[in-house]
């Protein structure tokens, strides 16, 4: 078998994967990435983040054109459907994508391989593959992601009973679609499909959807999503899932079993952790399998490093790349660092949902005393000249420093609106100085000016 040899190799070409490999080659090291798809780009852009916006936003427009658009007066007659086209659209973003990450390599000099990568030893990897070849190395940075989680009892056929990965490329809209999981992955594409016309019916085993996201703002998605049509049922037990002929057959606990076409399973992403030789350098896990890293994503084993959903956190795409890049740069002495405190979450149904820094549940709960501020979007001129007045910009800040503490925001576009937030919450900011900076008008950011000047009771349009 050919060895080659490099200063860096990366196992996995995700976000964490080739954003590092992309900045250690800015930074001088010889680096290879290695990635089992010949399409780098890993979950994210493959079968996640981008692939599941493009639907999104393809659905969207269909509602808009269905429902929506007459109450600007423009009337759509005869809104048709072409599913094919829909996804065709889907995949041609992808592969530009992809393509993308494909000259950026070769523009920074990292050298791809494709295949399946296993750890030998401390220093070298094996790429199998068409051209088996040993890749030696002085660091090995692991970043092999996730894979969606099953759960017992659901037997997923992989089309009609499957995960996220399915449920971007049904031929054909489902009549009926139940969805375990009421996270963001369930209800975004859930979303998709309950506006291409399916009957959609959540099933979550918790109190409320949404989990990980600021209560007030659930709930407020909770109404809002329900109103679309998405049958929501939380405290519900699924028991199991099968194919039963044509039909499947979900059981729950304490309930008539559900029938319908299929079954989409978002209840969340396991660390891929498992088939990558971890044993054969001696590199434990902990229990629910992610990597154990220090400061600088270092592992246990000497000159191996982790980065991404392997090693647990808020498994997001921004996230990963962060610490891709940080990671790679602590390699070369540069003190950099992520902020965990500061890292925006979004969820992209309509209205969107974005967060960044403490929930409100959280500073109840640690006895943090806070001021809050609100500014509901229909206070807001943009909001009711894009039609879209529902949502609210809430923000926390310290009551006794008006430090922010916590920025939540529902509504139209919230997850570009959240980008001003993290900014203000990276410098260390006070609400005082959000409200204190001058916001173009008509735009939504203004709906972040007015929550600021809420804080200190003196917003003006929602006085
Ligand atoms: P991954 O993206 O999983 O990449 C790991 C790569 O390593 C994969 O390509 C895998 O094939 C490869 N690999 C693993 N083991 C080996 C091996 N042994 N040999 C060779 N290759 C290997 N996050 C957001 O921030 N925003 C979103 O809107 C968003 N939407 C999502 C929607 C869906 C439907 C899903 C499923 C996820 C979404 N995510 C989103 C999450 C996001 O995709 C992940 O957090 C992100 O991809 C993690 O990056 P990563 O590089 O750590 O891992």
């Amino acid at each position: 078998m050919k060895t080659v040899r490099h200063e860096l190799v990366v196992l996995g070409g995700g976000p964490a994967g080739y954003v590092a490999a992309i900045r250690a080659a800015q930074l001088g090291f010889d680096t290879a990435c290695i990635d089992e798809n010949p399409r780098f780009g890993g979950t994210c852009v493959r079968v996640g983040c981008i692939p599941s916006k493009a639907l999104l936003e393809s659905s969207h427009l269909f509602e808009e054109a269905n429902h929506r658009l007459g109450q600007h007066g423009v009337q759509v007659d005869g809104v048709q459907l072409d599913l094919e086209t829909m996804m065709a659209r889907k995949d041609k973003v992808v592969e530009t994508l992809t393509g993308g990450i494909d000259m950026l390599f070769k523009k920074q000099k990292v050298t791809a391989y494709c295949g399946r990568g296993k750890l030998r030893d401390v220093n070298s990897v094996v790429v199998e593959g068409d051209e088996p070849v040993i890749i030696e190395a002085d660091r090995i940075l692991l970043c092999t992601g996730s894979v969606a989680a099953s759960l017992r009892g659901v037997e997923e056929d992989g089309d009609r009973i499957g995960n996220s990965t399915a449920a971007l490329s049904y031929t054909e809209v489902p009549k009926k679609l139940v969805v375990i999981g009421g996270g963001y992955i369930g209800m975004e594409l859930g979303s998709v499909w309950n506006r291409l016309g399916s009957e959609v019916v959540v099933l979550e085993a918790m109190n409320r959807i949404f989990p990980g996201i600021d209560s007030e703002l659930a709930n407020l998605a909770h109404r809002v999503l329900k109103r679309q049509g998405l049958e929501i049922h939380t405290e519900t037990f699924v028991k199991s899932a099968r194919v039963d002929g044509k039909r499947c057959v979900v059981e729950i606990q304490d309930g008539d079993p559900i029938e319908c076409d299929r079954v989409l399973l978002a209840t969340g992403r396991r660390p891929r952790t498992d088939d990558v030789g971890l044993e054969s350098i001696g590199l434990e896990t902990d229990n629910r399998g992610f990597i154990p890293v220090n400061e600088n994503y270092e592992t246990s084993v000497e000159n191996v490093f982790a980065t991404g959903d392997c090693i647990g956190g808020a498994m997001l795409a921004h996230k990963a790349m962060e610490e891709g890049v940080v990671c790679v740069e602590r390699m070369a002495g540069m003190h950099t660092h992520v902020n965990y405190d500061v890292i925006p979450a979004i969820v992209y149904t309509h209205p969107e949902i974005a967060s960044v820094g403490k929930m409100e549940d959280e500073l109840k709960e640690a006895g943090i005393e806070y001021n809050k501020g609100v500014c509901p979007y229909g206070a807001n001129g943009r909001a009711r000249t894009l039609a879209e007045p529902e949502g609210r910009v809430k923000i926390l800040a310290d009551a006794k420093t008006d430090r922010v503490l916590g920025v939540h925001i529902i509504g139209a576009r919230a997850g570009d609106m959240i980008a001003e937030a993290a900014a203000a919450m990276e410098f260390g900011a006070s609400s005082e100085d959000i409200a204190r900076t001058c916001h173009a008008h008509p735009t939504l950011s203004e709906a972040v000016h007015e929550a600021a000047l809420a804080v200190d009771k003196r917003a003006i349009h929602t006085a």
